[in-house]
C-alpha cells in the first residue's frame, strides 16, 4: 500500500511540475510570441485549405453588422462546393427568398470576405460568369479556372441554352457543373433549357445540388 501511495504521490508531484512550467513559460514573452506565431500560421493554413477546396478546414468569420438576409446569402455560398458554380437564382431559392435574386447579388458584392466566403463561385442567373468585387470578371474567371473550371465553356454552352445537364440512364438532372452532373458519360448525358423542361422529359432534380426551379428561365443583371 504505502508503496502504490509513493508512486501516486509522485505522479501528483510530476502533475504540478508540468503545471508549474507550463504556466511560467506562458508567462514568458518568448512563449507568448511563439504561441501567436503558431495560432497565425495555424490560421494562415486553415484559410489556404479551405480556399483549396478542404470543407474540413475550419475558418472564422466575423459577419457582424450583416444583415439575417446578407448573412443566409453569404453562408449559402459558402456551400457551393469547390470547382462548381450555382446561379444567383439557386441562392436566393435555398435561402427561401426566391424572388430576391438582385438583392442576392448586391449582398455577394459586399462580401466582407471572398474566396473564404466563394462569391467567385456565383453566376449570374442567365448563365454568364458575370461580375466580381475582387478585381473584376478576369480574376473570377482565373479563379474559376484555376478551380478546374472551364468559364469559355461554360457560358458557350449557356448561350446555347444549356442550362441544366441530366442523364439518360438515371434520368436525374443536375445544375451543370455539379460533381454527379460531371461524371455523366456523353453518350448518356442531355441538356436542358430549363427545369420544367426536364420535368417533362421526366427527369429529377439531384439531391445534391438540387436546381432550382426558374433558375436559368431569366436573365438578372449581376
Ligand atoms: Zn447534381
Amino acid at each position: 500500500m504505502s508503496g502504490l501511495r509513493s508512486r501516486k504521490s509522485l505522479r501528483m508531484s510530476e502533475s504540478r511540475l508540468v503545471i508549474a512550467v507550463v504556466a511560467a513559460a506562458t508567462r514568458t514573452a518568448f512563449f507568448s510570441q511563439w504561441l501567436s506565431h503558431a495560432c497565425f500560421a495555424c490560421r494562415i493554413s486553415s484559410i489556404a485549405r479551405r480556399i483549396a477546396g478542404d470543407r474540413r478546414a475550419r475558418v472564422r468569420v466575423d459577419l457582424r453588422g450583416r444583415s439575417d438576409f446578407e448573412r443566409d446569402v453569404l453562408l449559402k455560398a459558402a456551400e457551393i462546393p469547390h470547382g462548381e458554380v450555382r446561379p444567383y437564382g439557386w441562392i436566393a431559392a435555398e435561402i427561401g427568398r426566391p424572388k430576391a435574386v438582385r438583392a442576392v447579388g448586391t449582398a455577394l458584392g459586399h462580401n466582407p470576405v471572398p474566396l473564404i466566403v466563394p462569391c467567385h463561385r456565383v453566376v449570374r442567373t442567365d448563365g454568364t460568369i458575370g461580375h466580381y468585387s475582387l478585381g473584376g470578371p478576369e480574376n473570377k474567371r482565373a479563379i474559376l479556372a484555376a478551380e478546374g473550371l472551364d468559364p469559355d465553356a461554360f457560358e458557350r454552352r449557356s448561350r446555347a441554352g444549356a442550362h441544366y445537364t441530366g442523364s439518360r440512364t438515371t434520368h436525374i438532372v443536375c445544375n451543370p457543373t455539379c460533381r454527379h452532373a460531371r461524371r455523366v458519360m456523353d453518350k448518356h448525358r442531355v441538356w436542358f433549357r430549363s427545369l420544367d423542361a426536364a420535368a417533362d422529359a421526366g427527369y429529377r432534380p439531384c439531391k445534391v445540388c438540387r436546381p432550382a426551379s426558374g433558375a436559368g428561365a431569366v436573365a438578372i443583371p449581376a
